[in-house]
C-alpha cells in the first residue's frame, strides 16, 4: 500500500493540471518559473505580479505563487492556509499580493521559514474559489456544515444529559423522603393524591414527571406531579427536623 497523499499535494496536482486560457495570464503563471533557481526570489515575484494584466492572470498567478509556496489542512481535519518562505522579504511582498487580492494573512516564524498564514474557514473558502479551485473550496463548506451539525448534536446530547441528572437527582431524593415519610408512619395522614404520588413514585423511579402523570387516575400534569413530589419532600423535610 503507497502511503496516502496529502490534501495540500492532491489540490496542488489538480491545480497544476488547470487551463490557462489568455495569453497574458500563462505568461504570469510561468513568470514564476525561475523562482527557485534564485535565491531570495522577492523581486522575481513582485515583477511578476506586476505584469498581471487581467483578473484571471491575478488568479493564475496567486495559484502558482501557491503551488509553489503554499499548503492546506484537510478542511475535514482543522483549518490552516499558510505559504513558507525561506525569505522574509519574499513574504513580504507577497503578503502585499495577497493583500491586493483581497486577503488578509498573519505572520509568523517557524526554524528558519517565514510562514504567512489564515485559520479562517471563510477566507480559506475564498481564497480557493480565488485560485480556481472550487471543489476544495467545496470541501471547506461542506466540513463547516458537518462541524456546525455535529456541535449542535453535541449540545443537544449535553444538555439532555444534564436534564436526565437533574431528574435522577430529584427522584432520589423524592424516594428517600417517601420511605421515610413510611418508617416513621406518617404516610398514612396524608391526602390521598400524595400517598398515590408516593406509591407511584416507589414503583417508577425513573420514569419523569408526564409519564408518572400518565399512571395516575384521573391523569394528572407534569407540573401537578412535580407539585406533589416537592410537597412530600417538603413534609419528608419538616419531619426529619422534628426528629432530631
Ligand atoms: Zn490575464
Amino acid at each position: 500500500m503507497t502511503q496516502k497523499e496529502s490534501y495540500s499535494s492532491v489540490l496542488k496536482k489538480q491545480l497544476s493540471m488547470m487551463d490557462i486560457k489568455k495569453k497574458c495570464c500563462s505568461y504570469t503563471f510561468f513568470s514564476l518559473d525561475d523562482v527557485r533557481k534564485t535565491a531570495d526570489s522577492s523581486s522575481l515575484i513582485s515583477d511578476g505580479y506586476s505584469k498581471s494584466r487581467c483578473d484571471m492572470c491575478r488568479s493564475v498567478f496567486v495559484r502558482r505563487l501557491f503551488m509553489l509556496y503554499g499548503s492546506v489542512t484537510d478542511p475535514m481535519k482543522s483549518y490552516h492556509l499558510e505559504f513558507s518562505f525561506p525569505f522574509e522579504k519574499e513574504r513580504e511582498v507577497s503578503l502585499s499580493i495577497l493583500e491586493d487580492c483581497g486577503f488578509e494573512f498573519h505572520e509568523t516564524k517557524r526554524k528558519n521559514r517565514f510562514i504567512a498564514y489564515t485559520k479562517s474557514s471563510e477566507e480559506i473558502e475564498q481564497f480557493l474559489v480565488f485560485i480556481g479551485s472550487s471543489a476544495s473550496a467545496f470541501d471547506v463548506m461542506n466540513s463547516k456544515i458537518v462541524h456546525d451539525f455535529r456541535n449542535s448534536v453535541n449540545r443537544q446530547v449535553n444538555c439532555d444529559t444534564a436534564n436526565i441528572e437533574k431528574q435522577l437527582n430529584a427522584a432520589k431524593t423524592q424516594i428517600e423522603a417517601i420511605k421515610y415519610l413510611e418508617k416513621t408512619g406518617r404516610m398514612e395522614a396524608l391526602t390521598s393524591d400524595l400517598r398515590e404520588t408516593a406509591d407511584l413514585r416507589l414503583a417508577n423511579s425513573q420514569l419523569s414527571y408526564s409519564d408518572l402523570g400518565k399512571l395516575m387516575e384521573p391523569k394528572v400534569s407534569k407540573s401537578g406531579v412535580k407539585h406533589r413530589l416537592d410537597k412530600l419532600v417538603e413534609i419528608y423535610r419538616e419531619a426529619r427536623e422534628k426528629d432530631r
